[in-house]
């Protein structure tokens, strides 16, 4: 079998031994490299199933290296981030660039290695194309269409419908929502939510010639369950 490949991002070496070793005993390939210069070269010369990257990182940062990598190519590694940093926004950065998932210092390490293997879940022999009605959505290409006609989301968009898809025929809540797909806890007071849920309909509604997420009033919102496979 071959090896899952990780790449491993992190100028602080203590952290960089510690994470790598633990990753190596769990069974993984592990390219571990001190700097965003050498996350980049690697990551254009090895296919990697997961790349771990650090946001503050010397010379590139792990923003960068992620967005060379999106823009090289569909099929890349998923993307972690590992950050001191938790400010939503960063979060949110993280996110829209196209990274699969955030990790805030200091974390445990089985709770990295259970992220991992979320991730590794997720590859290219992962869940089915997702259908309701003539809106599909394939979770490996990261693709939406309708019609057969491609629908441009952005990354948390695309996270957003996806797990509304999963869930379909129940009511999630804004907290379900951003615990699941933001991974973090929803300050009541805002209405982060409610903008993306706008913004996806405003993009898929029109095309599908039909209301796709329903508002469940006071509690979340719903999609009508899918079509069966
Ligand atoms: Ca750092």
């Amino acid at each position: 079998m071959v090896p899952v490949r990780i790449l491993f991002a992190e100028d602080e070496p203590t952290i960089r031994k510690y994470v790598s070793r633990g990753l190596a005993e769990a069974g993984y390939a592990v390219d571990a490299v001190k700097d965003g210069q050498e996350a980049w070269l690697a990551a254009q010369t090895v296919d990697y199933d997961v790349a771990i990257l650090d946001i503050g990182l010397p010379g590139i940062d792990g923003f960068e290296v992620c967005r060379r990598i999106r823009a090289r190519s569909d099929h890349g590694p998923a993307i972690l981030f590992l950050t001191a940093r938790d400010a939503v926004e960063d979060r949110v950065l993280g996110l829209d660039l196209g990274a699969e998932d955030y990790l805030v210092k200091p974390f445990a390490f089985a709770e990295l290695l259970a992220r991992v293997r979320v991730l590794l879940r997720r590859g290219p022999s992962g869940p089915a194309v997702l259908s309701s009605g003539e809106l599909l959505l394939d979770p490996a290409a990261r693709r939406v269409t309708v019609h057969g006609d491609e629908i441009k989301l952005t990354a948390k968009e695309f996270a957003l419908l996806e797990y509304l898809m999963r869930n379909a025929g129940r009511v999630v809540t804004k907290s379900m929502i951003a615990e699941h797909v933001w991974n973090f806890d929803l300050d009541g007071e805002s209405n982060f939510i409610e903008v993306f849920v706008y913004s996806l309909r405003k993009k898929v509604d029109g095309p599908l010639g039909r209301p796709l997420i329903q508002t469940v009033r006071g509690s979340g919102y719903r999609i009508d369950a899918l079509d069966s496979p």
